[in-house]
């Protein structure tokens, strides 16, 4: 298998731009995943110059290739202000104002500089707590449980934000029964509060439910966007919704908000939760701290108090061993009963007096301890 070193080594010769000095030594070279025979890694580019990932992504197809990669996955990634700020202080500024114009370089686009809203959410001096729930597959109840954790806390008294980037299913918005858009105000969005939680949605901004092809630097923009141009106030927890797996979302996000703790969701079944353990190994070689696991659907209880293992049993405990974390909690079968009053009616969020409410309460607890301790 190729080795992490040999890799960098390999890409040494790739000069950016802008700095003209090695991607590699400017510590551009992100999120490298080696598995057997392929590789994925993304790039940070200082321009958004077509004419240089082209060329770039063809050294580095070309160098892997050489070192037995036979799949190469890359990804380009702009810098960010404060990115750019730090190698500048690094190298001593701007080299390449300093150089000729490098044939295919071209200058670094000075994109305007958003004013910022109330407080920096992300970057260093955000003080806010993202969590990020990620689950192996689909359907194992990921959306539920971001929903259901935001509620919680909220109901501690934390303000509370949810990202749905869950391109697959904007589900955040119908299971928290919301029928409003967020407002723009200012040009800036205002996200829809329910429950004492604001959300934003991908949802919100695809016409008619309409089915629209997302790709990967189209998302990633997207996802810019939500941090960027949304009033979020002085939240203090924000919780993504993510697509299930380990794709390009997963890893976006991971890259833009470094700080970001890890949720895990799986199904009591040994299939979903080995499955579940590739969304773990992902956080954990993006150093992504896992906060725990949620296993959801662990039981079904009948009304005279017999349980039923419907899903098997014991999934969650062996991903938080395999993962050395905590099972945070076993959320039982069983939709939320709160049809009651128009007003709360939403599909998804259990009261805070019912079985999987008081659950998720002490999983809320269990994560403002983790993380406020
Ligand atoms: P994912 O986000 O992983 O795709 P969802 O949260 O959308 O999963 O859940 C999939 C389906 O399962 C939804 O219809 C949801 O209402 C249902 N569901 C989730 N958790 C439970 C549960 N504990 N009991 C019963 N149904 C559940």
């Amino acid at each position: 298998m190729i080795q992490r070193d040999q890799l960098m080594e390999a890409l040494q010769p790739l000069i950016d731009p802008q700095f003209q000095k090695s991607v590699v030594e400017l510590n551009l070279v992100r999120d490298v995943m080696i598995k057997e025979e392929a590789v994925s890694l993304s790039v940070i580019v200082t321009s958004d110059d077509e004419g240089y990932k082209e060329k770039a992504k063809a050294f580095i197809t070309d160098a892997l290739g050489a070192l037995g990669a036979s799949q190469v996955h890359i990804r380009f990634r702009l810098i960010t202000d404060l990115e750019r700020g730090r190698i500048e202080q690094e190298t001593g500024g701007n080299q390449h104002q300093h150089q000729h114009q490098h044939e295919h370089a071209a200058q670094p686009q000075q994109k305007p500089v958003q004013p910022p809203i109330d407080q920096p959410i992300l970057g260093q001096e955000s003080k806010v707590h993202f969590i990020a729930v990620a689950s192996g597959k689909g359907g194992v109840g990921k959306s539920t449980v971001t929903v259901n954790l935001a509620v919680a806390l909220a109901r501690k008294g934390k303000k509370v934000g949810i990202i749905d980037a869950d391109i697959y299913g904007f589900s955040i918005p119908d299971m928290m029964g919301i029928e409003e858009q967020p407002q723009l105000v200012d040009n800036v969005i205002m996200p829809v509060e329910k429950f004492g939680v604001k959300v934003i949605s991908m949802g919100f901004f695809v016409q008619d439910n309409a089915p629209v092809v997302w790709r990967g630097p189209m998302l990633g923009k997207m996802l810019r966007n939500f941090f960027n141009e949304v009033k979020w106030g002085d939240v203090e927890y924000i919780l993504l919704d993510l697509p299930p797996g380990t794709g390009d979302v997963a890893l976006d996000v991971h890259q833009l908000i470094p700080q970001s703790k890890e949720v895990i969701v799986t199904t009591p079944h040994a299939t979903a939760s080995f499955v579940a353990a590739r969304a773990g190994a992902m956080a954990i070689q993006t150093n992504h701290e896992i906060l725990g696991i949620v296993e959801n659907m662990s039981y079904y209880e009948a009304k005279d108090g017999t349980i039923d293992y419907v899903f098997g049993k014991g999934g969650g405990a062996k991903l938080a061993e395999n993962l050395h974390t905590d099972l945070l909690a076993q959320i039982p079968l069983g939709a939320p009963d709160n049809h009651v009053s128009e007003s709360d009616y939403s599909p998804s969020v259990y009261k805070a007096d019912s079985k999987a409410g008081q659950l998720y309460l002490e999983v809320a607890e269990a994560v403002i301890q983790k993380l406020e301790k």
